[in-house]
């Protein structure tokens, strides 16, 4: 079935007048290789910087170090599937499954039941397309067993007041990375998953819809840099060092190169700007 184009030309505009205007937003907090090397313990630990110690000393939330991650964002296409796939490689389910069922881990089911959610800018990100909303109850039934729910965006529609007439019926403008931020947090916030946006990571294969929704939101990003390297479908079922970015992503990697080596440093949550 040939898949509707996904283009998000506002997240790439957006992209570009961030790149422009506050760079800092587009350079992860915390990069790893694949999702399968997300640390499980002391996550909040990995999402300082160590050069935080040594600047001058700001207004830090020294008290609160390190981080506390109260909730997981994770992207879907190319962090957890490959791109436009519905399966989870076997271990990527694994490492799913140690996060929501290890004693120690922060995101314990038990312990934490809405402490993980997916929000991918297919499965779930609009209600008018069948097949997005067919592919989140998917991937929610392989995945009920760890109860990790995928995010569903989309403002309800506004009710026309009677007698009252509209040039063309109310539309549906379901928001897509990084522009649903807004909502995800309120979402996790009714749920009482977290308290504020700093207790959120965001882990994703994408500096222009990830990255920077992570920033916007105030939270913390965490960098797939690699996407997904094991393939599922075909021949390529099990293959290790598959490499699925695409153009875009593979020119954010020298994009994210070049900010550094210009100095460029992360966002932080706010309360954490500043050092020691
Ligand atoms: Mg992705």
């Amino acid at each position: 079935m040939p898949r509707p184009l996904n283009s998000n030309v506002p997240a790439f505009n957006l992209a570009i007048s961030t790149l422009l205007r506050n760079p800092s937003l587009l350079v992860p907090n915390y990069t790893i290789p694949t999702f399968l090397q997300l640390p499980e313990d002391n996550l909040g630990s990995h999402l300082i910087p160590p050069s935080y110690f040594s600047s001058p000393s700001g207004n830090a939330k020294k008290h609160h170090f390190p981080p506390k991650i109260r909730a997981l964002v994770i992207d879907k296409d190319n962090t957890l599937t490959p791109p436009e796939s519905r399966i989870i490689p076997p271990a990527y389910m694994q490492k799913l499954k140690s996060l929501r069922t290890k004693p120690s881990s922060p995101f314990n089911m038990h312990k934490n039941p809405h402490g993980i959610l997916i929000v991918s800018n297919t499965a779930g990100s609009d209600p008018n397309m069948p097949l997005y909303e067919e592919e989140a109850k998917h991937l929610e039934s392989i995945l009920s067993h760890l109860g990790i729910p995928v995010f569903r965006s989309g403002v309800p529609l506004k009710a026309v007041a009677p007698g009252q007439t509209t040039e063309a019926p109310p539309k549906h403008h379901p928001l897509k990375k990084p522009f649903s931020f807004p909502s995800i947090l309120a979402h996790l916030r009714a749920q009482n998953a977290i308290d504020s946006p700093d207790e959120v990571a965001v882990v994703g294969d994408r500096l222009g819809t990830d990255v920077i929704m992570a920033g916007l939101m105030g939270s913390w990003s965490i960098w797939t840099q690699k996407g997904v390297t094991v393939g599922v479908e075909g021949d390529d079922e099990g293959r290790e060092g598959m490499d699925f970015r695409g153009t875009l992503a593979k020119w954010e990697v020298r994009l994210e190169r070049y900010l550094r080596r210009r100095g460029v440093a992360p966002a932080m949550p706010k309360g954490w700007e500043g050092g020691f």
